[in-house]
């Protein structure tokens, strides 16, 4: 069943309001008329199943049948820390954390980024990278939107590490599990010190395609976060904040079945 997210305002106690692109989605390509059916959620508190009662091309107005469960968001909330990468990687990245269950996504800059960075193209992007996550939100049913920050310097990132529960720097060098740790023994470890936390914070820093320096290696353990490996393979800079998103959405129990 098709699911839009609308702000809180547009959320009344019996009715809802579909406007903008939204409205524009359901009348056009959904054809929607009056009696039919679709979901919304404000992304925090309210997610309904309505019926639409007026259709206009200004806006649809949907009487509230009944408030759903906000339970299709995962207890650990992820953030992927993404060194800027080429291209649209980043757009990948940002659609397959949000079904996956990502809560954030924070882009930074690093020593060995290819890219460019281009100010001026920051403001457009974001609003793309938002699109793509409200778009993915909807499509795998999310209760809420996972968030984009604005592009973290290296210091900035560093600076955030210890507002998190647990930081894992996703480091190559570490990938062979022989020689250094997986993200399960990270995980574990840092469980049986701090004593298993229900909802924990957790950040997933992911280097860009030239990889992260020794020096920025240093720095991030230095911050507190740990060094984890994701395997003996090198992985692409926009699969690896994926897989290890999902290593520790498997290890949390979310990924399906007890
Ligand atoms: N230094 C890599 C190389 O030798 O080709 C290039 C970096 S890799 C394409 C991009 C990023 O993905 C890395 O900086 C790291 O954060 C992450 N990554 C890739 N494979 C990994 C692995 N096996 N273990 C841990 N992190 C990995």
């Amino acid at each position: 069943m098709q699911r839009y997210f609308i702000t809180a305002e547009q959320f009344g106690d019996s009715d809802i309001r579909l406007l903008g692109e939204d409205a524009h989605h359901a009348l056009r390509v959904m054809r929607t008329k009056p009696g039919d059916k679709f979901i919304v959620s404000d992304g925090q508190a309210r997610t309904a199943l309505v019926a639409v009662r007026e259709a206009a091309a200004e806006g649809i107005t949907a009487d509230i049948i009944e408030m759903l469960p906000m339970d299709s968001e995962p207890n650990w909330s992820v953030t992927i820390a993404q060194s800027l990468p080429k291209g649209d990687k980043m757009e990948l990245v940002i659609q397959k954390g949000t079904e996956i269950g990502a809560y954030a996504f924070v882009p930074f800059e690093s020593e060995r980024m290819i890219v460019q960075y281009d100010g001026k193209k920051e403001a457009k992007r974001l609003e793309r990278w938002s699109k793509i996550a409200k778009e993915a939100a909807e499509q795998s049913h999310r209760s809420r939107i996972p968030s984009i920050q604005a592009l973290h310097s290296w210091r900035e990132l560093m600076k955030s590490v210890d507002t998190y529960d647990l930081a894992l720097f996703c480091y190559e060098r570490e990938g062979d599990a022989a020689h250094g740790k997986g993200v399960r023994t990270a995980v574990r470890e840092w469980a049986l010190q701090s004593g298993a936390i229900d909802s924990p914070s957790i950040l997933l820093i992911v280097g860009s395609e030239g990889g992260f320096t020794e020096r920025e290696a240093s720095e991030a353990e230095a911050a507190g976060a740990v060094l984890v490996g994701l395997g003996k393979r090198i992985l692409r800079t926009e699969t690896a904040g994926i897989v290890g998103l999902t290593c520790l959405l498997y290890e949390s129990g979310e990924m399906g079945g007890a």
